[in-house]
């Protein structure tokens, strides 16, 4: 069984189609990166399995169960199961980085607090971010201001990761820490869906490789496969391997 499964996806902005009868599957513990040009629709891939934008057609399956994501109730379901984390950090600015990653479970979720702040903690520390508990965004750099927000993320205990081009909106030094983070997530067996322009990364952490164009899968597979061997020419083209 997959933990993820999407069959014949469509979606459209107000009647303009951008995704486009998108199929492919995710297994449990896998990274599965979506590349393409800007425009192609991976964002939105993101944001329609996060239940942010309702799907026109096809078919998402979690666990082997379908979503109907025109449902209240699965869409929440859905929501606190895949959490999606932006390039733009979005933390509260007032709050610290400890009150970022509690704030979620607590409000939303009603937990007890405590038990929160103790796996907050935790998590901080995960992301080597122990020593930051009380610093606000501001005095973060936008590396740690990134960890903070995948911090918040696992806060949430989901099944999957989506990370969408978290790395994009950082000056290339503060780059690796959070891709190091990421890895640190992959060998501990976390399910995640990532957009990301780091190619080399991408070879080196994906289980497998979806090439898009278009709003269409064009092409996918193992990262060998796409980065050494593909075989469509949009794709060799975007990799800038063109002879
Ligand atoms: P990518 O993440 O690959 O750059 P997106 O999924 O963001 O691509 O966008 C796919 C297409 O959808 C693009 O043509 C984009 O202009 C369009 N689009 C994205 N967001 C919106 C929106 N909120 N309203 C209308 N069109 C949008
Ligand atoms: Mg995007």
């Amino acid at each position: 069984m997959y933990h993820l499964e999407v069959k014949n996806l469509s979606a459209d902005y107000g009647g303009h189609k951008v995704l486009n009868d998108v199929s492919f599957t995710v297994d449990k513990g896998a990274i599965v990166s979506l590349i393409g040009p800007s425009g192609s629709g991976k964002s939105t891939i993101l944001r329609v399995l996060a239940g942010l934008l309702p799907p026109v057609s096809g078919e998402i399956l979690l666990n082997g169960t379908p979503v109907n994501y025109r449902d209240r109730g699965d869409v929440k379901a859905v929501r606190d199961c895949l959490t999606i984390v932006f390039q733009q950090f979005n933390l509260f600015q007032n709050m610290t980085a400890l009150q970022n990653v509690t704030v979620a479970p607590v409000k939303i979720r009603k937990r007890n607090r405590k038990d929160v702040e103790e796996e907050a903690v935790e998590l901080l520390k995960k992301v080597g971010l122990g020593h930051k508990l009380n610093a606000y965004p501001d005095q973060l750099s936008g590396g740690q201001q990134q960890r903070v927000a995948i911090a918040r993320a696992l806060a949430l205990k989901p099944e999957i990761l989506l990370l969408d081009e978290v790395t994009s909106a950082l000056d290339p030094e503060l780059v690796q820490e959070v891709l190091d983070t990421i890895r640190m997530l992959a060998s501990e067996g976390m399910t995640m869906l990532t957009v990301s322009h780091e190619m080399g990364f991408v070879k080196e952490v994906s289980s497998k490789v979806l090439f898009l164009d278009g709003g269409c899968i064009v092409e996918s597979g193992s990262p060998r496969q796409i980065f050494d061997h593909a075989e469509e020419l949009r794709t060799r083209q975007f990799l800038g391997k063109v002879l």
